[in-house]
């Protein structure tokens, strides 16, 4: 039978349930256990693909091309799983799914509310995970215990914990326990008002992780444990690790968080193996080389716009016993201060997937720097997007060219919209999404970082690079290395006449984990390197 695990946040977000469950997994999978996790939002969007990277971060892709929380990115780093669009929920999703069913005549002759409706659905997503070669689903509720929108989310799993039986359910409550510099003190109480409210809602935590700023004395475990009604044992201590998020799986070991969720749940496991994750921390903090990668982008402000790319590039790192120092330009500053004021100095540029206008001209710049000064370039979605614009503007001398997502009226449609996309409205999860074959020529950089033919990585756009220019960027250096598999779309290009400047349309970024650094990223962070 699977177990389940439920993983909620108290007093103020961001306190990083996506990384604490992502990190459980981890301690669970390598004592031999197979987990998955599932995240549920409580927004009311269906799912994140439509709200900006200001708003909500990065979209995380899964491979079956559902638009999903970053935080699904965090559990497919530290895990095994592969997620799917059974991985990530929304209050909105819920809803829809309810609605729908309403419309069809499910509830026929009933009047449909919040309970047991709502509840009951969130109980079959949660179940959508089950499966005889499950040993435990982690799931995360986003948002914080108090929210008005989180309440249908902790009824239903309250719920679930009372029909699965208290030895197969194990409730995990974050918390912050804030220092007042001023008392010199730590407080507790945030954490007892959170801890109350959970009761209220019927749920007794059994384990409680404090996020912390300072040590907790023995005196402070003792009175969490006495109010929250939790084994002191169960109470775990989690200070800051930065810069690197690797480190929690530690942290949690050391207080024995693993032992413990084993015994409560009387699970069965096998082995215990962490030897390859400390040898990927072991790199982290001594490497022997370092290199600067400048990441050129337009949300740069907000990391989690990037979560992906800068784990990805950390792993690029790992692969060649290197640290990589990111330098973070915001496209639009290249635009008004020059691209030497910028770049100057570093050993790679790297410019990320986004959409709309903004920033794109300072992009192009950034590019034709790496190109002109034979920097090491991974362009990426909109990159190579943007290094199409520039290869064509000034190697090809095609004035105004763009990509008519920029400009409909351009003269040189380098980038166009995709075929199928020309009749759609509807913006919700309607771009070419997920994984797709795509086959590498030989002799290309593409092909020697992956070392085969055929692979197949995720995308997430609506334009492409349009074919009529195909020939003449050829005859002018620039190599097409990946196709999709009837040849009719270009997902790698990349130009000859340079050490290392490869593009591509899908997300790489999205597969990389620190145990298994992607190829791309690999080479890109080697060729820095030389
Ligand atoms: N805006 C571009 C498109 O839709 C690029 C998308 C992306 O970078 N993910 O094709």
């Amino acid at each position: 039978m699977t177990k389940h695990i439920f993983v909620t946040g108290g007093v103020v977000s961001s306190l990083g349930k996506g990384l604490n469950s992502a990190s459980i997994g981890m301690l669970l999978e390598s004592r031999g256990l197979k987990v998955k996790l599932q995240k549920f939002d409580p927004y009311v969007n269906v799912d994140p693909g439509t709200m900006s990277p200001y708003e909500h971060g990065e979209v995380y892709v899964t491979e079956d091309g559902a638009e999903t929380d970053l935080d699904l990115g965090h559990y497919e780093r530290f895990t095994n799983t592969e997620t799917n669009r059974y991985s990530n929920f929304t209050t909105g999703s819920i809803y829809y799914s309810v609605i729908m069913k309403e419309r069809k005549g499910e509830y026929l002759g009933k009047t449909v509310q919040v309970i047991p409706h709502i509840t009951n659905e969130i109980i079959e997503c949660i179940k959508k995970l089950d499966d005889p070669d499950t040993d435990v689903v982690i799931s995360e509720i986003g948002g914080i215990v108090g929210d008005i929108e989180n309440q249908p989310f902790l009824e239903a799993i309250r719920q679930f914990g009372q029909k699965a039986g208290r030895e197969n359910v194990l409730y995990i409550h974050l918390t912050l326990v804030p220092y007042l510099s001023a008392a010199e003190e730590i407080k507790t109480k945030p954490t007892q008002h959170s801890v109350g409210m959970l009761r209220q809602a019927g749920i007794q935590p059994d384990i409680i992780i404090c996020r912390t700023e300072k040590h907790l004395g023995s005196d402070v475990k003792e009175k969490l444990s006495l109010f929250c009604n939790v084994d002191k044992n169960a109470i775990i201590e989690e200070r800051d690790v930065k810069p690197y998020l690797y480190e929690i799986p530690m942290i949690l070991v050391e207080q024995g968080l693993d032992k413990f969720i084993i015994q409560k749940l009387r699970l069965k496991t096998n082995g215990d193996s962490i030897s390859k994750w400390l040898s990927i921390l072991e790199i982290l903090k001594n490497p022997d080389k370092t290199t600067e990668i400048a990441l050129v982008g337009k949300y740069i402000c907000h990391q989690s716009s990037y979560e992906s790319i800068y784990e990805s590039l950390i792993h690029g790192g790992i692969g060649n016993n290197a640290r990589v120092n990111v330098r973070r330009v915001e496209s639009e500053d290249i635009e008004k201060k020059g691209v030497k004021a910028h770049l100057e100095g570093v050993k790679g540029i790297l410019v990320p997937g986004g959409f709309g206008g903004r920033g794109v001209e300072g992009k192009v710049e950034a590019i034709r720097y790496a190109r002109e000064k034979k920097i090491p370039f991974l362009g990426i979605c909109l990159g190579m997007q943007c290094a199409s614009i520039e290869f064509a503007r000034n190697v090809c001398n095609l004035k105004g060219a763009n990509s008519t997502e920029f400009d409909v009226n351009t003269p040189h449609p380098v980038i166009s919209l995709l075929e199928e996309q020309r009749n759609i409205s509807h913006k919700g999860g309607t771009m070419r999404l997920g994984a797709q074959p795509c086959i590498l020529r030989s002799d290309t950089n593409a092909y020697n970082a992956y070392g085969k033919q055929n692979i197949s990585e995720r995308h997430r756009h609506r334009y492409e690079f349009n074919n009529k220019y195909k020939e003449m960027f050829m005859a002018k250096g620039m190599a097409f290395s990946g196709y999709s598999p009837d040849e009719q779309l270009v997902e790698i290009m990349e130009y000859r006449d340079h050490p290392w400047f490869v593009c591509v349309q899908f997300h790489p970024e999205f597969k990389s984990k620190p145990t298994k650094p992607h190829p791309l990223f690999k080479e890109f962070i080697k060729a820095s390197l030389t």
